[in-house]
């Protein structure tokens, strides 16, 4: 038996590419990716290189289930946006070689182009030995809009995706809702909230909040258990990269003050970073937003 409701686990923390240096891997090197699970469903947000090890940790799960039951195990991932730093690690995701497995893609059309023609590309010959036809597990392409609400329910293997504003189904287990960010190039990012036994998270990664915050994600955030925000930069480091789609600590404890948010977690930590400057950071935060801490791969939210 589980003994949870809601299991939420940070595979991912790292903004742009993945780190391996001495001194900067106290809090992981790999890109975005976070597993929001409950006993039945298991949902992934982003595809960065943190993506490999949830795949490794859900195959005992799959090879036991497929003992049982001759149904597919179902696996979402929906992504903020598919820039590459959360999109490296899906070809690397091992359950999407296994016979048996249902991927279920939710994410953004970028620029015109549907959520299914960029992962597929991404596939093809000039980048990637395995074209996505030849994976083994079946799968389903929804682009994502701010409309969409989707539920996943107790007694269906099956996301249910809502974009009437209809109330939430019966047997709702675990809810996610999403705003769309419009500034983070070219096309913008999609925030979430995950919604689970009275709890929530809300995942705002690859955002700007230029000054005073977004009093949409705000709104959104609002007395949220944790707020994953993206903290890429010291303020120093934004003086030089004001407008490339990053926020700084502080703008990130500037939203979660003002949306009285129960813990921040400062996340997408700059490459260039290593654990004394994130350190640092986290200090800072802190006189800022005092429930404030770093994103650290590995940690973990159980209801
Ligand atoms: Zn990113
Ligand atoms: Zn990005």
């Amino acid at each position: 038996m589980n003994d949870y409701h809601l299991l939420v686990r940070l595979y991912g923390v790292r903004g742009s590419y993945p780190v391996t240096f001495a001194n900067g891997t106290k809090y992981g090197g790999n890109t975005s990716c976070i597993m929001a699970r409950t006993p039945s469903h298991v949902v992934i947000f982003d595809a960065g290189s943190g993506l490999i090890q949830a795949g490794k940790d859900l195959i005992p799960e799959i090879l036991e289930y497929k003992k049982t039951s001759s149904e597919p195990f179902q696996i979402t991932i929906m992504f903020t946006h598919t820039h590459i730093d959360h999109l490296m690690g899906l070809n690397f995701f091992t359950p999407v070689y296994m016979q048996g497995v249902h991927m279920n893609f939710i994410g953004p059309s970028t620029l015109g182009v549907d959520l299914e023609d960029i992962l597929r590309t991404t596939c093809e010959p000039q980048y990637h030995p395995v074209s996505m036809d030849e994976f083994r597990s079946t799968k389903y392409f929804e682009n994502v809009n701010e409309n969409m609400i989707v539920y996943f329910l107790k007694d269906d293997p099956n996301p249910y995706i809502d974009t009437t504003g209809a109330p939430a189904p019966d047997g709702t287990e675990l809810t996610i809702k999403n705003m769309k960010y419009y500034f983070h190039p070219k096309d913008g990012s999609y925030n979430y909230r995950i919604e689970c036994a009275g709890k929530s998270l809300v995942y705002a990664t690859d955002v700007e909040q230029y000054v005073e915050s977004d009093q949409r994600l705000v709104k959104f955030a609002e007395k949220t258990d944790v707020l994953i925000h993206d903290s890429q930069y010291d303020l120093d480091q934004y003086k030089l990269f004001q407008g490339y789609g990053h926020s700084n600590y502080k703008m990130a404890c500037d939203v979660a003050k003002r949306a009285k948010v129960k813990k921040l977690l400062l996340f997408h930590h700059d490459p260039n970073n290593n654990d004394e400057a994130l350190e640092k950071i986290e200090t800072e935060a802190k006189k800022l937003f005092a429930n404030a801490q770093l994103a650290k791969e590995g940690w973990e939210f159980k209801v």
